[in-house]
């Protein structure tokens, strides 16, 4: 039985903290049947998805640059682009995937810090 990680857990309910009324429509940490499918750090619970919501909060745009500066982070892909910190020196790369992450940010985190609950770069925001 996959565990959805405590560090996934944490960074989507830090942002509900700051963002209450946010749209959790695109959120999820452990993939669904199709998703398991693929290779995805979503089957190991290692990365989750925030939803898009503007107008709540949640603008993608800028909790995507937030992400990056968490240590736990290995990756961020949203609105067709992505960032991989391996090969930071690239920056955002255009995202080939079938799926252009234009409604949610995909994050995935280090297998090895996946049960450091520690605050979210997004968690002392007053927005
Ligand atoms: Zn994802």
């Amino acid at each position: 039985m996959v565990q959805a990680s405590v560090a996934c857990k944490k960074a989507l309910a830090d942002v509900t903290a700051v963002c209450p009324g946010r749209d959790r429509s695109y959120d999820g940490i452990i993939g669904d049947d199709a998703h398991q499918k693929r290779k995805s750090d979503h089957n190991s619970g290692n990365a989750f998805d925030l939803t898009h919501d503007p107008e709540h909060g949640v603008d993608c745009h800028f909790f995507a640059q937030l992400a990056l500066l968490d240590y736990r982070v290995t990756y961020v892909i949203w609105n067709k682009k992505i960032y991989n910190k391996a090969a930071a020196a690239k920056g955002w790369l255009p995202y080939k995937g079938t799926n252009g992450h234009t409604h949610h940010m995909h994050v995935s985190i280090k297998d090895t810090l996946r049960c450091v609950a520690s605050p979210w770069p997004w968690a002392s925001l007053e927005l």
